[in-house]
């Protein structure tokens, strides 16, 4: 067994591993981002129905509140009328007084179609900023679920690659270092990593210069103290017949 090859064998392993790692990231992470966006497109959709329920409502009200003070207009000049005829005090101070209830009823009614003019256009406005966050939602939505489909298809042939070649590296590697690339990588996404500047790329540990030295004689493989991932010299390239293209 040579060590050189290895240690690439294994750095070749790994880096298919975080391959396959962020390829099921990035899925991982799609079908719920559109699910979030269906619903997100749903509450918009509510949002506006709600908007346009208030709207039909205030135009009933309008009309309906046109018919009762017209009504209240009748009855009090009717009422005018009958207190020209009262009897005594008596029966002219309850006419008054139904005339002025009926007459502040009447300015009640009147102030608020006054304010309804306002409170139609803020309700337009908000129902056009709805309308236009609904199809800026539904272009999101169709943008992304296009993204998932397109991602999807590429990856199941991605991961295929990826998977074939992972399996003959595993089988081209001893026993004993498949199953210390195994134990590794249940607790590191990325088991094998470069020196990068005297340190291990995996977190940034210095490594002594004499292990470093040690590591470029390929004598034996080297694992991080701090980390525990498998090391190699930042000089060492991988065989392009290791990878997937
Ligand atoms: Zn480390």
């Amino acid at each position: 067994m040579k060590v050189r090859e290895e240690l690439q064998r294994l750095a070749a392993l790994s880096a298919i591993d975080i391959e396959l790692h962020d390829l099921r990231e990035e899925l991982g992470d799609l079908p719920f981002e559109v699910e979030q966006m269906e619903e997100d497109l749903a509450a918009v959709v509510g949002r506006m129905e709600e908007t346009s329920q208030k709207i039909k409502d205030l135009v009933q009200f309008r009309t309906d509140a046109r018919i009762s003070t017209k009504d209240m207009e009748e009855r009090v000049k009717k009422l005018a009328e009958q207190q020209f005829q009262a009897r005594n005090n008596k029966e002219f101070d309850a006419i008054t007084k139904e005339i002025e209830n009926l007459q502040r009823e009447r300015r009640r009614i009147e102030e608020e179609l006054g304010s309804s003019n306002l409170t139609e256009e803020n309700l337009k406005r908000t129902r056009d900023g709805q309308e236009a966050e609904f199809l800026e939602a539904k272009e999101r939505l169709a943008a992304k679920e296009r993204e998932l489909k397109a991602l999807s298809s590429d990856q199941n042939e991605e991961m295929a690659a990826l998977l074939k070649q992972r399996e003959e590296l595993l089988e081209q590697l001893t026993g004993e270092h498949r199953e210390m690339y195994e134990r590794i990588r249940s607790y590191h996404y990325n088991p094998v990593v470069r020196i990068h500047k005297g340190s291990c790329s995996g977190c940034y540990n210095f490594v002594p210069p004499q292990r470093i030295v040690e590591m470029r004689k390929y004598r034996k493989l080297e694992i991080c103290e701090n980390c525990g991932r498998l090391m190699y010299p930042e000089e060492m390239e991988i065989p392009a017949e290791m990878t997937v293209s």
